[in-house]
């Protein structure tokens, strides 16, 4: 029983990317014009204005492209951390461990390390960190 839910984050959606280009786009043109300015008109003025402009349609771009790259690993880490526990009927041995794709309550798992008889998933729940209140 395996239930595929993978987020689709890593992928960097066409609308940003759309964005990307004509903001990459036009501060490559800005650029472009500011060379232009300063080379056939001598205008510092209007060159700088358009080195301006392009600088800042450059960083901006990079810094899309830096967000859009970095939102899967942030969502990983924000990630609640869910717990499984796992108790034995037998000889009452716990086992604690990380939630795994699949585990329900009363779910049959491996069998227990001190008795061999087979253990259960006792319960299963989400591990609240103190900072988060
Ligand atoms: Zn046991």
């Amino acid at each position: 029983m395996t239930d595929k839910v993978e987020p689709l984050t890593r992928k960097i959606s066409p609308f940003l990317l759309v964005i990307l280009l004509v903001t990459l786009i036009l501060s490559v043109s800005a650029l472009f014009l500011a060379v232009d300015a300063y080379i056939r008109d001598n205008n510092v003025v209007n060159a700088g204005y358009f080195m301006l402009i392009g600088f800042i349609g450059l960083s901006l771009s990079a810094y899309m492209l830096l967000q859009s790259r970095r939102r899967p690993s942030r969502i990983a880490f924000e990630m609640p951390q869910v717990i499984t526990t796992i108790l034995c009927q037998k000889c009452g041995f716990k086992n604690i461990r990380d939630f795994q794709k699949g585990d329900y309550i009363f779910k049959e798992t491996e069998p227990c390390p001190e008795c061999n008889e087979k253990t259960m998933v006792a319960s299963i729940y989400r591990e609240v960190k103190e900072k988060e209140k």
